[in-house]
C-alpha cells in the first residue's frame, strides 16, 4: 500500500503529461512526420481534381506518419523546396497545355533518381506526353493510341502480389471505376494488382511499382471520382503506396 501511495502521484503526473502532449502536439512533437505532397492544379476537365485532391490528402493523412500538403501550382514542380518533401503524389494530367517546362522536368526527374518517392494517380499516366524520361519514371504511360478504358463501371480488382509490403495482407474488392487499358512502356515493373477488361477478355495492371535511380514509384490507375477514391481498397492502396513511396513501412 504504502509503494501505490509513492507511484500514484507519479502516474498522474505521466497522465497529465501525455494529455498535454495530445493537446499541443506542435510544441511536443513526438517522432517528426514524414513529409508528403500532392501536385495538381491542372487535369483532364473530366477530373476534379479540386474535389479529388483533398479527398486523397485525407486518404493518405489517416497514416499518421505522414503529414500531407497539396500544391495547387504545377510550376512548383521547378521548385528547389520540392526537395523538402520525401515523396509527391501526382494527381495531375497537362490536358491540351504544355508541361511546367525543361527545369520542372529535370527538378522531377532529380527528386525521383535521387531517393525520393512518387505516386501516381489515375491519368497521372497521360503527363508529359513527349517526355521519353518519363516513360521511365512513371514505368507505364497513356498511349493514346490504344483503347482508353473499358466503360465507366463495377469491376473486380485482384491483388496479385501478396509478397509486396504495399499489398500484402489485402484482399481482392470490387470497386466503381474506369478499368484502364491504355498504358503502354517496358520499363521493369512489379505488379501489385490487375483486373480483368469486360470488352477484351485481358488482364490490366491496377498497381505497380518500380524503381527510378534510387528513387521508389508506387503507379495507380484507379481513382477517377470521389467515388472511385471511396472504396476501400483504393485507399488502401494509396495510403500504403504513399506509405511505401516515402520510405515507411506500409
Ligand atoms: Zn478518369
Amino acid at each position: 500500500m504504502k509503494n501505490l501511495i509513492v507511484i500514484a502521484p507519479v502516474l498522474l503526473m505521466l497522465i497529465a503529461a501525455a494529455s498535454a502532449a495530445d493537446v499541443a502536439p506542435a510544441t511536443a512533437p513526438t517522432a517528426p512526420r514524414v513529409r508528403v505532397l500532392i501536385l495538381t492544379g491542372l487535369e483532364y476537365p473530366g477530373h476534379k481534381w479540386q474535389q479529388t485532391a483533398p479527398l486523397l490528402a485525407e486518404i493518405i493523412g489517416k497514416d499518421r506518419r505522414m503529414e500531407v500538403a497539396v500544391q495547387e501550382d504545377p510550376a512548383y514542380l521547378a521548385s528547389p523546396q520540392l526537395h523538402e518533401y520525401q515523396a509527391m503524389v501526382l494527381h495531375y494530367m497537362n490536358w491540351q497545355k504544355p508541361d511546367p517546362g525543361e527545369a520542372a522536368r529535370r527538378n522531377l526527374q532529380q527528386f525521383v533518381a535521387g531517393g525520393k518517392g512518387l505516386v501516381l494517380v489515375h491519368f497521372a499516366c497521360g503527363a508529359f506526353q513527349g517526355w521519353d524520361e518519363f516513360r521511365k519514371i512513371a514505368g507505364r504511360v497513356w498511349d493514346p493510341r490504344l483503347r482508353g478504358h473499358d466503360p465507366h463501371g463495377k469491376f473486380t480488382v485482384r491483388i496479385i502480389d501478396s509478397e509486396h509490403p504495399v499489398t500484402a495482407g489485402l484482399k481482392d474488392f470490387e470497386t466503381v471505376d474506369e478499368l484502364y487499358t491504355c498504358l503502354a512502356g517496358d520499363a521493369p515493373i512489379r505488379i501489385l494488382a490487375s483486373a480483368t477488361s469486360k470488352v477484351d477478355r485481358k488482364d490490366y495492371p491496377m498497381a505497380f511499382v518500380l524503381n527510378y535511380g534510387r528513387g521508389r514509384i508506387f503507379h495507380c490507375v484507379l481513382g477517377h471520382d470521389p467515388a472511385a477514391l471511396g472504396a476501400e481498397g483504393v485507399q488502401a492502396l494509396y495510403r500504403r503506396g504513399t506509405a511505401w513511396a516515402a520510405g515507411l513501412e506500409p
